[in-house]
């Protein structure tokens, strides 16, 4: 079985340059996206919230797979 990706908050997709997963909107926007509807919300807040649930997930089993540096827009 292929394990899939699990995508946190602002993660960059693998195998694009320019495409995120936003877990406000639960979709993969490009970073225009960022600005232009979440302009006021607390991005840093978010990506924590996601990867503690990331973290649940992982310690209950999951086929998921996310990289520890994964590469995310909110990272240098
Ligand atoms: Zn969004």
């Amino acid at each position: 079985m292929e394990a899939k990706r699990f995508y946190a908050h602002c993660d960059l997709i693998e195998g694009t340059g320019d495409v995120y997963y936003c877990s406000f909107c639960n979709r993969l926007v490009k970073e225009k996206h960022f600005n232009e509807e979440h302009m006021n919300k607390n991005h840093n807040q978010k990506l924590k919230a996601t990867l503690h649930e990331w973290k649940l997930k992982e310690s209950r089993g999951t086929n998921k797979v996310r990289p520890e540096n994964a590469p995310n827009r909110l990272k240098e």
